[in-house]
């Protein structure tokens, strides 16, 4: 695998640029700018040769064959699942539970562990900017066992207050989830804080880290969360792997989504029994390609350093917010101050339509994103329909903000 560049003083964006194929690919005749890294980020060669390495030359079901491609794909598929673990300082290997991603990591949770420990009259715990995937679940749970979610108070920035937080807990609440990055506001959650209160309840904490992860060093073990779910893709990996991490006796505690090969320990004419973690949680053939190339992603991370990726991600927020904030009519949301979020930019320009803002520089080349970013409950509060939205990650420039910029200047004047 090539080495990315990271020195002592940062990243060199230009060096990793040059490991991301697509970021040579020109748009409507202009050069990429890509900034639609909170919906997926690219990835570099090294993940993409994982993919090719593995279906050109070892390609075989794992766990259950004696050959020896079935051997090298199930070593790599574990070996996958222990540099994961590494990455996010999971105390053990099997507390990682490959998933197709943040979504079904979630849903994981509500099913197995929700459906056991979560009754009549019960609460669950959140924020108002969760993204669908961290909302949903929750309230198909709450329809099924007749429990009702409650909102944590938080101002128009995603600021959570935490005294009001912590006078919610009563008998019933069993369970808070919250994101630990916002994917319209790009808000940082205090997380470690939000689980120092809840497990003085005694109630369990999962962190939405499909924003997080990707963009800030995350120990699962400082956090102290029970669960925290991520997404492959958003992180340099392929789509359609993805992780839960639980603690092992939560874990434990679950029952499998999926019935049926590898989850199983005995399978009688009436009744089965479950095999050891984490297999009882992935039944079927699970996306070892997939979980190859996450594995490939997090050695490319972990060779930048992700206090390198974090600490440019924050230099060009505060370039691009500085920007944004000039241009005469545009509103940006989320914490004005850089060092209180990711690089998760939402914003609107004049009275413009932010699918004509898209519109408008996609043919400049530059990709956004527009619309309610699965958030309606937070767009509602922000009282809009939809914002546009510019997301940065470590192969992103200063240069590219200021095409955003200007792109964005461009737009006012066409529809003032
Ligand atoms: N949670 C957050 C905060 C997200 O930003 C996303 C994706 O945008 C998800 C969950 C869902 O991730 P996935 O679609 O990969 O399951």
């Amino acid at each position: 695998m090539a080495v990315p560049i990271s020195t002592a003083a940062g990243l060199d964006a230009a060096a990793i640029r040059a490991d991301f194929p697509v970021l040579a690919e020109q748009v409507h005749g202009r050069p990429l700018v890509y900034l639609d890294n909170a919906a997926t980020s690219q990835k570099p060669r090294a993940v993409i040769d994982a993919l090719q390495t593995y279906y050109e030359t070892y390609n075989a079901n794992i766990h259950r064959g004696l050959h020896a491609l079935s051997e090298r794909a199930t070593a790599e598929y574990e070996d996958a699942r222990a540099r994961v673990a590494r990455f996010i300082n999971a105390a053990h290997s099997h507390e990682v539970i490959f998933t197709r991603g943040t979504t079904e990591a979630i849903n994981l949770v509500a099913r197995g562990w929700g459906d056991e420990h979560v009754g009549e009259g019960d609460e669950i715990l959140l924020t108002e900017m969760e993204h669908h995937s961290n909302l949903v679940p929750w309230q198909m749970l709450a329809q099924r066992r007749g429990a009702s979610l409650r909102y944590i108070p938080m101002d128009a920035e995603g600021r959570i207050d935490l005294e009001a937080y912590a006078r919610m807990f009563g008998p019933q609440t069993r369970l808070v989830t919250v994101t630990q990055m916002s994917n319209v506001l790009g808000t940082i959650t205090p997380a470690a804080e939000i689980v120092q209160i809840a497990h003085v309840h005694g109630v369990p904490v999962l962190l939405d880290a499909a924003q997080s992860i990707p963009h800030v060093p995350v120990n699962v073990q400082e956090l102290g969360a029970d669960f925290v779910a991520f997404s492959g893709h958003k992180m340099l990996g392929p789509t359609g792997i993805g992780v839960l991490y639980g603690r092992e006796s939560f874990l434990d505690a679950m029952e499998p989504l999926f019935g049926g090969g590898s989850m199983i320990r005995v399978v009688q004419l009436h009744q089965s029994s479950w095999t050891e973690l984490p297999y009882k949680l992935e039944g079927g053939t699970p996306n070892i390609a997939g979980a190859i190339g996450l594995g490939a992603a997090v050695d490319y991370l972990q060779a930048v350093g992700m206090p390198n990726v974090t600490a440019h991600e924050l230099e060009l927020t505060e370039y691009a917010l500085a920007l944004l904030s000039d241009v005469d009519g545009v509103r940006v949301f989320g914490p004005p101050d850089a060092t209180d979020r990711g690089g998760v930019i939402s914003f609107y320009v004049g009275d413009v339509h932010p699918h004509d803002v898209g519109t408008l520089l996609d043919a400049e080349g530059i990709a956004v994103r527009a619309g309610h970013h699965c958030a309606q409950p937070l767009m509602r509060k922000l009282g809009v329909a939809a914002t546009a939205r510019a997301s940065l990650y470590l192969y992103n420039t200063a240069a590219e903000v200021d095409c955003l910029a200007a792109g964005v200047a461009r737009a006012m004047a066409f529809f003032a």
